[in-house]
């Protein structure tokens, strides 16, 4: 498989691209490459070229335009769950194609994560995009309180949906994905210990609907993959638009 190099777009100059120490490093020493060797460049929003190895630079050849993204963008609103549970989701969910992760606060979260948390999970999502040939790194915020993300996310105009559990009444997430919707999607999942009843009625203020994920109760980690699977199952043999 040729190898993929996630550059900042400002080391990028028209066709070329001034490679930085570590990233000279990797190709040279640990890769093995050498003058001339032929590689995959991506700069995290989309652009996607083969490149070729230059003493300290790489040149850009040509465009790449295989697009291995989903055609819808998908949002998970995690509230946070315990341990390391949220760096297996960012890893899973980045492979199944998922744009943007906004960690939430929850009233039953049961973490505080330290800044250098959010540095961990960035890095997982571009090791993950890397290795699932994504073009895009996906986005990941800085954690917010859950209201705040609501207030947020109220005026953006997209499908929301939050999973509840044990309520009959409400529909599969997998019924509204057959529907006619917005080219991008918000779905959020609560913690270990689940939303509070205000935390769902505020979201439904905020334009969300509730949505059930099957008559099991998921854990935390394994709700946003079972999200992120159907979505990209349904995105990818129907026309989601
Ligand atoms: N005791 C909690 C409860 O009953 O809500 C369990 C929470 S579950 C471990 C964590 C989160 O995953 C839930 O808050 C919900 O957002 C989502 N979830 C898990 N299973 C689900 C299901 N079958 N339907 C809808 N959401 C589900």
């Amino acid at each position: 498989m040729t190898y993929r190099l996630v550059i900042e777009p400002t080391q990028k100059q028209q066709e070329w691209v001034n490679l930085t120490e570590q990233q000279l490093h990797y190709l040279r020493r640990v890769l093995r490459l050498k003058n001339g060797a032929h590689f995959i460049v991506m700069d995290g929003q989309g652009n996607v070229w083969n490149a070729i190895l230059h003493e300290n630079s790489a040149q850009l050849l040509d465009i790449i335009t295989t697009s291995t993204e989903l055609s819808i963008k998908l949002t998970l609103m995690v509230a946070l769950p315990k341990g390391n549970g949220f760096e297996d989701i960012v890893r899973s969910c980045t492979e199944l194609g998922v744009n943007t992760f906004i960690p939430v606060i929850s009233e039953r979260t049961l973490l505080n994560p330290s800044p250098q948390k959010v540095e961990r999970w960035r890095k997982i999502a571009i090791e993950a995009a890397e290795q699932s040939e994504r073009e895009i790194i996906p986005q990941i915020f800085e954690p917010i309180n859950f209201p705040t993300a609501l207030t947020k996310i109220k005026e953006i105009e997209t499908n929301k949906y939050i999973c509840v559990t044990r309520r009959e009444e409400v529909n599969h997430l997998f019924i509204h994905l057959q529907k006619p919707l917005l080219n991008s999607l918000v779905v959020a999942t609560g913690p270990e210990g689940g939303w509070t009843n205000l935390e769902v009625q505020t979201a439904i203020k905020a334009g969300f609907e509730p949505v059930s994920l099957g008559r099991r109760i998921l854990r935390a980690v394994t709700a946003p993959v079972y999200i992120a699977s159907l979505v990209s199952a349904v995105g990818e043999t129907h026309s989601m638009s």
